[in-house]
């Protein structure tokens, strides 16, 4: 019988390997980091100012991280000013049981992209109770229809080439695509979802940046898929872990700002800031409600507050998610999101496992991390991500 942790250790060399070999996922993975490489050089070129904002978000990011407590009471107060219903989850379980009691059983819920989503395994489980759940960004719709996990934080699918996707809908959708047509595969996927929108009880949406003081949730997206979930179904659950918490919204735009600008953007298509549910009140006092109808937040701890409260760690809570350090990486460019623990890819995604999953889950992607510094240089808030591999190594070897 195999220990727990070579069963960890070993489901984690398998699936590495096999990525390896596989000639489709090398494809899908290095087109992915090639253009990325590509876009940025040319958009720091095109916004030379970005780094110096970059330099600023930081400083918002620790001052946020320094000042949590009293974020998380401003968010909640603020968003209940707006009308909405505020809980605050601190662990993926209790996250699951309150959405869960929200949504039931029997619902169609559409869902926009969210790692912090899957770090709950929240599709899992609502389907699980009897819902029908759609996600509806394509990379992530991609992933659902594989069975897969996303391989990036902002490119869920970056792993899987046009030829797979074409091979996938053709199953899915019972006819033929041609993987070099992407409109059509693009146009097959829209046409879908868009009865699933107008269908839907609930939309389940993340949050990139959320701005205590004006209560509201800052959504970067390319797709327009976010503006189906958030305003088409009478409800609305917003789930953001605490690190998204800044103190103002314009704070919460530069922040927005540097994240699009990594992610390798010179503009994304929709930048959304979600307050509350708008209503229209007429002479006798009644409202009439614009969709949603209600909204509702959840704010997620699940061991963030112990990484930010870890002086060696914390700084590891100040990731914006935008992706960036992950193209960067040498191991990345070769197996992407298959270094890394459960949830988060590459050598952030080792650290956040560490503080989410424990040492267990965390062990291989520790160990698999070069050193070699390449995601600091590009990381826009220039976090250290090896001297934390470096100190979680050290915390591993003494605990033995
Ligand atoms: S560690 Fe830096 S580069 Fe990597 S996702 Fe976080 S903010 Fe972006």
């Amino acid at each position: 019988m195999l220990s727990e942790a070579k069963k960890v250790w070993k489901k984690y060399y398998d699936e590495f390997s096999k990525a390896m070999r596989d000639k489709s996922f090398r494809t899908g993975t290095t087109r992915a980091t090639e253009s990325y490489e590509h876009k940025m050089k040319k958009l720091l070129v095109e916004y030379p100012e970005t780094p110096e904002l970059a330099k600023e978000v930081r400083k918002i990011k620790e001052e946020a991280v320094e000042n949590i407590d009293e974020l998380i009471n401003k968010t909640m107060e603020s968003f209940k000013r707006h009308g909405a219903d505020v809980y605050y989850a601190k662990n993926a379980e209790e996250a699951r049981e309150i959405i869960g009691k929200i949504i039931g059983t029997g619902k169609i819920v559409v869902k926009g992209k969210s790692i912090t989503s899957e770090e709950i395994r929240l599709r899992e489980y609502l389907i699980e109770k009897g819902n029908e759940v759609w996600e509806t960004d394509l990379g992530e719709f991609i992933i659902q229809l594989l069975h897969d996990r996303p391989m990036h934080v902002v490119t869920p699918s970056l792993h899987v080439p046009r030829e797979k996707v074409a091979e996938i809908f053709e199953k899915t959708f019972k006819r033929k695509f041609d993987p070099q047509d992407v409109p059509a595969l693009v146009r097959a996927a829209s046409e879908f979802l868009r009865d699933k929108y107008y269908n839907a009880h609930f939309g389940i949406i993340g949050a990139n940046v959320i701005a205590a003081e004006e209560g509201a949730a800052i959504l970067i997206h390319n797709e327009g898929n976010i503006r189906f979930v958030a305003n088409i179904p009478d409800e609305l659950i917003i789930l953001a872990g605490i690190e998204k918490i800044v103190p103002d919204l314009e704070k919460a735009i530069k922040t927005a700002i540097v994240i699009s600008r990594y992610a390798s953007y010179k503009l994304a298509g929709y930048y959304e800031i979600i307050g509350g549910a708008r209503y229209i009140q007429d002479n006798n006092g009644e409202k009439a409600y614009s969709k949603p109808r209600k909204i509702h937040l959840v704010l997620l701890d699940n061991g963030r507050k112990k990484m930010m409260n870890d002086p060696e760690l914390r700084e590891a809570s100040y990731c914006l998610r935008c992706g960036a350090c992950m193209y960067s990486c040498t191991v990345f460019k070769i197996i992407a999101g298959k270094f890394g623990g459960p949830t988060y890819m590459s050598g952030i995604g080792a650290i956040w496992t560490y503080v989410i999953n424990g040492s267990l889950q965390a062990a291989p992607a520790i160990y698999t991390c070069l050193l070699d510094g390449r995601c600091r240089e590009r990381c826009p808030l220039n976090i250290d991500i090896p001297r934390m591999i470096r100190v979680i190594r050290k915390r591993l070897a003494e605990s033995q």
